[in-house]
């Protein structure tokens, strides 16, 4: 059974004109989209999400920045979804990401790197009841 992840596409990226070439990536590697929207979050909205950042210093430049403008909302699905596509991501400091991933490749800096991925299963599924709603998921 496929399994489901939850991903956006960070207001860099949208700003930078770089959706269309991160969703090619996304397709590439074998993913299907499951749900996909885009739109702007609130601030508020942005440090319910990132709730488990609260205590950690960049919180505030991190919510601001997550509110600064358009990003994609995406549930994604795939066989080892969650793992492939941190993978495909690369490591959250784009200077430290392999060759070939979108945070090489789209991201400028730790803060705006482009592209979120779910860390986990429980996470996966926090994440995607906090954005879509069961109808939406097809
Ligand atoms: P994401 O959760 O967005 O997929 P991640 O799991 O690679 O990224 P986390 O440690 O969960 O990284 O951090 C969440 C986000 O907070 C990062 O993607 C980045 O935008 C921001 N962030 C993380 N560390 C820093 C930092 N030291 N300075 C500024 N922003 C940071
Ligand atoms: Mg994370």
């Amino acid at each position: 059974m496929a399994q489901r992840t939850f991903s956006i596409i960070k207001p860099d990226a949208v700003r930078n004109g770089a959706t269309g070439a991160i969703l090619a990536e996304i397709d590439k590697a074998g993913f299907q989209i499951v749900a996909i929207k885009k739109q702007s979050i609130s601030k508020q909205q942005a440090e319910g999400f990132y709730y488990v950042h609260r205590e950690r210093p960049f919180f505030d430049a991190l919510t601001t920045f997550m509110s600064s403008g358009p990003l994609v909302l995406m549930v994604l699905g795939k066989e080892n979804a969650i793992a492939d596509l941190r993978k495909l991501m690369g490591a959250t400091n784009p200077a430290n990401a392999e060759e070939g991933t979108i945070r090489k490749k789209f991201a400028a800096s730790i803060q705006e790197n482009a592209i979120h991925g779910s860390d986990g299963e429980e996470t996966a599924a926090f994440e995607i009841g906090y954005w879509f709603a069961g109808y939406e998921l097809i």
